[in-house]
């Protein structure tokens, strides 16, 4: 349920109906905007009595919130929500563009690849170091040696760093070394992790699950803010459907939509989505027209060798070209890169 009052209510009018409100058993979350202020009650708000709540001079309108995301949802919390990744904002006016390979996979290798994006735009340096592969024979990533050349990689260009973790046992060292958490499509729901990293103050990207909706991304978002990190950025990734042409269906509405129900910026990932590297520009550009807070893109100086997703993963020239037809596209939703 949440209690909308009315503009320009001041701090000791707002006390008086959180007094009033106090006789129930919930909890509160006030939210002050620019005009309007808006008290989530967070809990069993099966015996709170609505009426007698539109009744106080001070509100204006009191809401049940079917959605059962309460921390993530706008109605709580009605501006954009803006994340500080390393220094730079996500869900800002400014894109985020996170680019680099799947997989670290040597130091020339992740030095190269940072260099070249960050000449081109990129604002962030992604790379796999622990890496969620289907078959176990599969390369499973340089784990603690693949962070090192992360953090060496970040030394060397400035570039924040994004990088998956999957192990709730890592989750100190991640806080520690890296500047945004990456929880990918199959850990989404993996809850002993999201209430670990829940527990850090670092942002955290969480990809969408192949197979899941809306709402349980959202109530995933939901395990971490609970601990007490808001700084969540939401990532769709492509979902299962019957099309196997592409590697996943990229569901662009899940955009707009999530930016309608949620404040959490969201951000696109072309190369997942698709698992072909032609396709990146395209659904880059389209990702950027649906309103998307920005993009993430595999990019590798020698696809056909990648250890990973090299059939998806772009070349450094080709991403500069990318990011210079995305400055147009983000000029035209008033955006900048
Ligand atoms: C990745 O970003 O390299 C990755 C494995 O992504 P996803 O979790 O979306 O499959
Ligand atoms: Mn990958």
């Amino acid at each position: 349920m949440i209690v909308i009052l009315k503009p320009h209510t001041d701090d000791g009018q707002i006390s008086r109906v959180l007094d009033a409100l106090k006789q129930y058993d919930v909890a509160f979350n006030v939210s002050k905007g620019e005009t309007v202020t808006v008290i989530g009650l967070v809990g069993d708000t099966s015996a709170v009595d609505r009426e007698k709540i539109s009744t106080n001079p001070f509100v204006e309108r009191v809401m049940i919130v079917s959605e059962p995301f309460k921390k993530s949802n706008r109605k709580f919390h009605p501006e954009n929500t803006v994340v500080n990744a390393g220094g730079r904002e996500i869900g800002g006016r400014t894109l985020a563009v996170i680019a680099g390979p799947c997989s670290v996979e040597t130091r020339p290798q992740i030095i190269g690849i940072a260099e070249a994006v960050r000449q081109s735009g990129a604002s962030f340096l992604r790379g796999g170091a622990f890496k969620p592969r289907t078959s176990p024979y599969a390369f499973q990533g340089l784990e603690a040696e693949g962070l090192e050349l992360l953090k060496a990689a970040r030394e060397q260009t400035g570039l924040p760093i994004v990088t998956e973790i999957m192990s709730p046992k890592l989750v100190e060292r991640f806080d520690a070394d890296v500047d945004v958490i990456q929880i990918g499509a199959r850990n989404m729901q993996n809850f002993d992790l999201l209430k670990e990293v829940g527990r850090t103050k670092k942002p955290i990207l969480l990809k969408r699950g192949a197979a899941n909706t809306v709402e349980e991304w959202l109530m995933s978002a939901e395990y971490i803010m609970a601990g007490g990190n808001s700084g969540v950025i939401l990532c769709e990734r492509g979902i299962r459907t019957f099309e196997t042409y592409t590697r996943n269906t990229l569901d662009l509405s899940a955009v707009p939509v999530v930016k309608r129900l949620s404040h959490l910026p969201v951000i696109v990932d072309p190369s997942h989505a698709t698992g072909a590297s032609w396709l990146v520009a395209p659904l880059a550009k389209a990702a950027v027209a649906a309103g998307a807070d920005g993009v993430i893109i595999e990019v590798h100086d020698d696809p056909a060798r990648a250890l990973c997703d090299g059939p998806q993963s772009i070349t450094p020239p080709a991403f500069a070209e990318i990011m210079v037809q995305l400055k147009a596209y983000a000029a035209l939703e008033g955006r900048t890169l």
